[in-house]
C-alpha cells in the first residue's frame, strides 16, 4: 500500500524515503497541494495524531498515511525548544532561525555545552485506525555548528557516543541511531501488525 508522509518537511521527506527503501512513498504535498495543517496539541504525540488524521481524512482508505512530530529538547533551557522546535524563532522561522536562536540562548547562559534529546512521535492511520509510536535519541547541544549535513538542529547536535556532531557524520550513522529511525522501525511493526 502506498505511504503518505503528512509533512512537508524536506529534510524529514528526505529521510523518510531512505529509511523505506522497500515502499512506495510520497508527501501529501504531491497529492494535495499546499495546505496547511494546524498543530495546535500540547504534545508530540497530539501533534503526530492531528496531522495524520489531517491527510487521512482527505485521503481515505487506500493508504497509510505516516505523520512525525519531532523537535529538539534541552533541559539545562528549561526544556526548550520541544514541540516547538520548528517555530522557536518565530511563527514562520527557518531551520537556520531557529538553530540560530538555540545558540544564542547556549550562549546567554554561559553554556558552551548542554545535554539534550530528540524526539520522533510517529503517527500511522490506516484501516479507520491510529496508533502512535516514539524514538528518542541522546547527545549534548554546543554553541556552534560543525558541518552540514542533515537538517535542522543536527550540525549542532553530538549524538552519545561520537565526537562530531550530525552536521559532520555520515548520514548512515544518522539513519541508525536517530529519534525517526528507531520510531519508524516501531512504525513499521504496527503496520506489520495491523495490516
Ligand atoms: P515539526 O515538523 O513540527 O515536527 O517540527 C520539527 C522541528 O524539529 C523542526 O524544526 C526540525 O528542524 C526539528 N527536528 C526534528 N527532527 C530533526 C532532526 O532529525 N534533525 C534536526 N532537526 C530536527
Amino acid at each position: 500500500m502506498k505511504i503518505v508522509l503528512a509533512t512537508k518537511n524536506r529534510g524529514k521527506i528526505k529521510e523518510f524515503k531512505e529509511l523505506l527503501l522497500d515502499h512506495e512513498v510520497i508527501g501529501f504535498e504531491d497529492i494535495l497541494g499546499d495546505i496547511e495543517i494546524v498543530e495546535d496539541g500540547d504534545s508530540f504525540k497530539e501533534n503526530a495524531i492531528i496531522k495524520a488524521e489531517f491527510i487521512y481524512e482527505k485521503l481515505g482508505n487506500e493508504v497509510i498515511v505516516i505523520s512525525d512530530d519531532s523537535g529538539i529538547t534541552v533541559p539545562a533551557l528549561n526544556n526548550e525548544p520541544g514541540i516547538y522546535s520548528a517555530r522557536y524563532a518565530s511563527l514562520n522561522a527557518t531551520d537556520k532561525e531557529n538553530l540560530d536562536k538555540l545558540i544564542n540562548e547556549l550562549k546567554k547562559q554561559n553554556l558552551h555545552k548542554a545535554k539534550a534529546y530528540y524526539t520522533a512521535c510517529i503517527a500511522i492511520a490506516f484501516k479507520g485506525e491510529v496508533y502512535t509510536v516514539h524514538g528518542w535519541m541522546h547527545g549534548d547541544v554546543i554553541d556552534h555548528t560543525i558541518g552540514e549535513g542533515g537538517f535542522g538542529y543536527d550540525p549542532m547536535f553530538i549524538p552519545n557516543g561520537y565526537d562530531k556532531t550530525l552536521g559532520e557524520l555520515d548520514k548512515e550513522i544518522k539513519k541508525k541511531i536517530s529519534h525517526r529511525s528507531k520510531a519508524m522501525n516501531l512504525a513499521l511493526k504496527v503496520i506489520e501488525v495491523f495490516s
